[in-house]
């Protein structure tokens, strides 16, 4: 569906037509328009301003770039030149509540429960809201079934939010959804505000050159999801020649994403200011494979971050930056002038060579999935920059080195996190006044193809009745 939000209600979006058979999606019923910011949270602070590019790349761990010890070489991407921030991290992984936390600056517990409630219960505002309050054109271009709008709401402030995909799939390709981009950008000529996300790395692993990595696999195992799903179901583990073939296949699918920017990328130049990072990793350790969403592990959380603006060096820095940071750090860069109540602080001292860095990183995993014997509750993750930390949802918590134990292998199971626990839980219930109740919210959204979602291990109907929003201060 191609939103024109400004001409846009919810009586006026129209029906999207029915999907003739399967396998196609059930017929869609018409979106609601997410409800906006209110205008009382945040000021823009004036007029106009450099262009920006906000890039996400769904599901690429840092450790897999070459950049950060991998060996993916992203020889595109390091056009644009700036910094790298070798310590980026997630705060949730999952994607529609990561790229929340990253456009609103807030915690995943603050904007709520997205695909069930299809909008968000933060009355803050997005980075796009305040471009968009500023004069900016502002559009997204989407790959992914997962930010599709009517799951996920997050068209708040963009004039054109793109989420067509082919009908049936899950994905658009890179090299499509960067197409249908550089047309739109061709088209602008006032300051624009752009949001592209690329899905490629996400499962199914089915790159164009299977062999990019991996020329001597003589084995059997592929990339998609019915050759996986049993090891994604924690039911085995595939030989160790296997995995390594898949890995494979997963880094050639980053490689060719990289290809795929060079229209886009050849765009950015000048003032330009462009933030390219990740919503989460993907999980290829601790029994845990070819999956994200239930683990805080730092290959999962860590992800990888460029940030080019005038004023900046091109090199690396080594301060933690969170991805609510982005936001605010974006406003800054910009110098906009605005103001709004992000929870990330502008982190233009670590990004200017200048030290400093967030001094925790939390990462949470989905406390609205309500818990069944014998599956893990919500947990909570910290980072800092030299440890990381585990919470289970029954208190217990394992502490890792990161400095020596860089894979989280060797736990000190006998720290004790309460501290970690009480603090997360007031920086979620201080944003309380800034919540509100959704209309509607809680009973599922009928845009979303739930078995699109439980295609990619997002929704297990066993385990996930309609849940309502968070309550206030939660
Ligand atoms: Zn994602």
């Amino acid at each position: 569906m191609l939103l024109l939000l400004l001409a846009c209600t919810a009586e006026e979006a129209a029906p999207t037509p029915p999907v003739p058979g399967p396998p196609g999606p059930p017929p869609p019923r018409a979106a609601r328009a997410p409800e906006p910011a209110d205008p009382a949270s945040f000021t823009a602070g004036g007029k106009g301003g450099p262009n920006v590019l906000i890039l996400t790349l769904d599901t690429v761990s840092a450790d897999h770039l070459a950049h950060w010890g991998g060996r993916v070489e992203t020889p595109v991407l390091d056009r644009l030149g700036g910094v790298r921030v070798k310590k980026a991290y997630s705060h949730f992984p999952q994607t529609a509540q990561s790229h929340w936390s990253l456009f609103s600056g807030v915690l995943p517990e603050v904007h709520g429960n997205i695909p069930a409630n299809g909008a968000s219960v933060y009355a803050g505002p997005s980075l796009a809201e305040i471009a968009h309050t500023r004069g900016y054109a502002t559009a997204a271009f989407i790959s992914g079934v997962t930010l599709l709008d009517g799951s996920c709401g997050l068209s708040r402030g963009f004039d054109v939010y793109d989420d067509e995909l082919a009908k049936g799939s899950t994905e658009r390709p890179a090299a499509q959804t960067v197409a249908a981009a550089t047309a739109w950008l061709a088209r602008q000529e006032g300051p624009w505000f752009l949001w592209v996300h690329l899905f490629d790395a996400h499962l199914p692993y089915t790159p164009k050159d299977p062999k990019r990595y991996d020329p001597d696999y003589t084995g059997t195992l592929t990339g998609t999801e019915a050759a996986l799903d049993l090891f994604r179901e924690g039911k085995g583990t595939p030989p160790a020649r296997d995995l390594e073939h898949v890995v494979a296949l997963y880094d050639a699918e980053i490689a060719e994403m990289d290809e795929a920017l060079a229209p886009l990328v050849a765009q950015i130049g000048g003032t330009d200011i462009a933030v390219v990072t990740a919503d989460h990793g993907e999980s290829f350790a601790h029994d845990y494979l070819f999956n994200h969403r239930s683990v805080v592990w730092d290959d999962v959380m860590h992800v990888p971050m460029w940030v080019r603006a005038p004023g900046l060096a091109n090199g690396e820095v080594a301060g933690i930056v969170n991805l609510i940071d982005v936001a605010p750090t974006v406003a800054a860069l910009a110098e906009w002038g605005a103001t709004a109540p992000f929870q990330g602080v502008s982190r233009l001292d670590v990004l200017m060579g200048k030290g400093g860095g967030a001094e925790r990183s939390w990462a949470r995993t989905d406390p609205w999935i309500p818990s069944m014997p014998g599956t893990p509750g919500p947990r909570l993750g910290e980072h800092t920059p030299t440890s990381s930390t585990i919470r289970e949802a029954d208190g217990t918590a394992c502490r890792y080195d990161l400095t020596t134990d860089p894979e989280e292998l060797h736990g000190d199971c006998s720290a004790p996190a309460e501290e970690l626990w009480s603090a997360y839980q007031e920086a979620v219930k201080s944003m309380a006044p800034r919540q509100r109740t959704i209309e509607g919210g809680g009973q599922g959204n009928p845009m979303v193809p739930g078995q699109m979602l439980e295609s990619l291990g997002y929704v297990d109907p066993a385990l996930h009745p309609p849940p309502g929003p968070p309550p206030p201060g939660r």
